[in-house]
This record gives C-alpha cells, structure tokens and sequence, in this order.
C-alpha cells in the first residue's frame, strides 16, 4: 500500500500542485482514469467557515486537484457535499461561499443536485442501506478531500469520518440518534465508507484542527499533504502523525481488526515523517477505547457501562449564544428549544453526540463531564 507524504510550509498553489502532481504519479491513479468518467470531489465543508479556519478542506488543495485532474483530459468533475444542517440549494450556496469554492475556477461544477438515493449494503452488514447524496451514487471515481482534524465525538477525523457528509443534510443526526453508542456508530461509519469506497483520499493536514473538532477546535499546522488509495491504513497513519494510537480510537481499532487497515503494508513514498512533532491536544469529550486486553465479548457492555461513568454533556455559554437555533435544528434527540433567544439544553435525553456543539457558529457551546 502507498502512502504519499509530501512537506507544504502554507497554504500556497505554487508549492501545493507539484505536491498533488508527484502524489497523483506515485499512486499512479492517470492510469485509473478515463476521459468520459463522471468524477466527484467530496470535501469536507462540515459548515460555513473561512478557509483560513482549519475546519474544512482549504480551497487551495481542491483547486490543485482540479487542475490535475484537467490536464489528464477529465471533463467532467463535480464538487459534492452534504454539510451538517440543512441540504438544500439555499443552505449549500452560502457554505461553498464562505468556505471559498467559488474561487476555485471553471474546472469543476459545484453540485446543485440535492436528491438523494438508497444504496443496498452487502449481507452481513448491521446497515442493511444507506441513503446516499446522488453524485456521490452516480460517480465513476471518487476522490475524498478531507480535512486531519481530532474530533469530540470519534476522536479522530479523517477519510473515512468525512465520508459522513455522503449522507443527505439532517438524515445525519437521525444517525448518531439510531447509534447511540461510539462502538455501533464507528461500525455504522466504517460500512457506510466500505459503501461509498472512495478510491483516492487526500488529506489536507497544511493546517489541522486540534482540540474541539470538528468546528470548535483551534489550529495545529502539519505542514503535510497526504494521499493514497487505502483510506483505513492512511487514517491508522495520520492519527500516529497526531500523537494518536489508532487502538485508542475505536473506528480505527475496528478497522485494524477487520482487517480493512493494514499497518505492516505501508510503504511511505516522499518526504520522510519529521521528527519532533507535537502530539495534538485531544477533545474534552474523546470516548477513547478502554478495552485492550478486555475480552472481545465483553467489549460492549465494558464501553457501556465506562461510557456512562464519563458521560460528558453540552453546557451553554449564554453570553455567547445568539438564538439562532442551529443546534436545536441539528439535535437529534429534540432536546434543545430555543427560549428568550437563548438555547436551553434538557440532560435527559441528551446521547452527547455533539452535533450541537460542531453546529454552533459562535463557540457557545462547551462541554461538561458527569465526573
Ligand atoms: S447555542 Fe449556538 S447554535 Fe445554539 S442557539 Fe445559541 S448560538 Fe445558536
Ligand atoms: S443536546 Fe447536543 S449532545 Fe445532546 S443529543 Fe442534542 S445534539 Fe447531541
């Protein structure tokens, strides 16, 4: 399995395109593609945020792509996302806005498409189908643009967390609603990845987010572009890169254990890891994975049981929060109303998905632990 690794100091096209370029010739993809092929870009623009705020796919990366992309003759690229929230032409203007895809040119559509379609799963899988965002259904070859982040509800976010966004507008927090618990979610996640199985991720990891990710969380410069065809063993990877161990991380302890993230099998091909990285810092929330050495039959009700000693819960910063509504609208369990302009949070109830807190604009929203 290659993995590329390639030293980006900013967020610059000069020095981001020979990167994608010499990534592109080392994992050889010119010779997966052919001109007529219906190519989708799935970035992560989680929500409506500045470029300069290490949340979502900076522009400069797609745009690097793109212009590969057109040079090997590939005429027909869409740029395809559903962003937390709302999934319609109103909501996701105002997302490719701000999160500058309108700079990236007229080598790529931005999709404007917002049907989605139903997609069996293999037997054997707890999610029997997925309904799925239609360009990503109707792709010939998908490329997944993710942002390194560390995140308050998986703890790590990278290809395979960021293919969530091939799931259409609110039917996402419907999901953490129908998987409660971190280990069914991380499951739910890693077959709906083997569904959508993208066939290139890059991760841009110029600049990281460290702390309360997806949104909530502050820069951590990696100064690296990463790309190969195998998203689970890369994620393995890139947590390690983060100070992370992958069996600390239960969607990547699931991955290592079925087989899917083959660690021995990489083969680095660029610049070498540099030494001395800083580990990053973790989210107050992380659900990390205590069950190393646990029996595999008693993993569940061991995270179970841990899971509600920990439990953590959102807390409101009134003087922060505007009344806008946001999370109430992303909240799947209903427990959040908006009252005198204020969000007003019920505990019971809560399943501490933290959609709340990656939707809310204005960092109103912390988090309290139960011990
Ligand atoms: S907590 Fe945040 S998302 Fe919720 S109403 Fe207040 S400002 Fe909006
Ligand atoms: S209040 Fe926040 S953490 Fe609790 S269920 Fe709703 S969105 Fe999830």
């Amino acid at each position: 399995m290659i993995q590329t690794l390639h030293i980006v100091p900013e967020y610059n096209e000069e020095l981001i395109y020979p990167a994608i370029c010499k990534s592109m010739e080392a994992l050889n993809i010119a010779a997966d593609l052919r001109p007529e092929m219906k190519i989708v870009i799935k970035p992560n623009l989680v929500m409506a945020k500045s470029p300069d705020f290490p949340a979502t796919t900076h522009p400069l990366v797609i745009k690097a792509v793109i212009r590969w992309l057109r040079e090997q003759g590939m005429q027909h690229i869409t740029i395809a996302e559903s962003s937390g929230g709302l999934y319609n032409a109103e909501a996701m203007k105002h997302v490719y806005h701000v999160c500058g895809m309108d700079t990236l040119g007229e080598g790529a559509e931005l999709n404007m498409d917002f049907s989605a379609q139903t997609v069996n799963c293999p037997a054997g899988f707890k999610n029997h189908s997925f309904h799925l965002i239609t360009p990503i259904v109707e792709a010939d070859y998908i490329i997944n643009i993710c942002k390194l982040k560390t995140h308050a509800m998986t703890g790590y976010s990278g290809g395979i967390k960021n293919l969530f966004g091939t799931i259409p507008g609110l039917e996402k927090p419907q999901m953490h609603y129908r998987w409660p618990e971190i280990e069914d979610f991380s499951n739910m996640l890693l077959e709906l990845a083997q569904t959508v199985a993208p066939n290139l991720t890059v991760i841009d990891a110029i600049d990281a987010m460290e702390g309360n990710g997806p949104t909530g969380g502050t820069s951590h410069p990696l100064h690296m572009l990463l790309a190969a065809k195998d998203f689970y063993t890369q994620d393995c990877f890139a947590a390690k890169l983060m100070g992370l161990e992958p069996t600390e991380i239960v969607m990547l302890r699931q991955a290592l254990e079925k087989g899917l993230a083959r660690p021995k099998e990489l083969a680095l091909v660029g610049d070498p890891v540099p030494e001395g990285l800083s580990p990053f810092q973790k989210p107050d929330t992380i659900k990390l994975d205590f069950t190393n050495g646990v029996p595999k039959f008693l993993r569940k009700p061991f995270m179970f049981v841990a899971s509600r000693l920990l439990k953590s819960y959102p807390q409101l910063t009134p003087e922060k929060c505007v009344g806008c509504g946001k999370c109430a609208e992303s909240c799947p369990a209903h427990v959040i109303r908006i009252e005198n302009r204020k969000a007003k949070f019920k505990r019971k109830g809560c399943i501490s998905c933290f959609c709340c807190q990656e939707m809310c604009p204005m960092k109103a929203i912390s988090v309290k632990k139960a011990l």
